[in-house]
């Protein structure tokens, strides 16, 4: 009875790389990816508080984003 728990996959509200668990920690809509929340939010985090960007990026290339 559960079995649309896993069948669709969300994507990273930012660089839309479909979303994996054991990676980012949430395969939940409108969560960003673990390179992108890096990113976005590293440099208000402890560095103990979140794992160093996973190289290579896995991320699709992306065009440079304004700030
Ligand atoms: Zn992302």
């Amino acid at each position: 009875m559960d079995n649309t728990k896993h069948s669709s996959k969300n994507k990273c509200i930012s660089c839309t790389v479909i979303l994996d668990y054991y990676r980012d920690g949430t395969e939940e809509e409108g969560y960003r990816c673990h390179n992108c929340y890096w990113e976005e939010e590293g440099p208000y985090m402890r560095k103990k508080d979140v794992l160093d960007l996973i190289l290579p990026d896995y991320r699709p290339k992306k065009k440079k984003h304004n700030k």
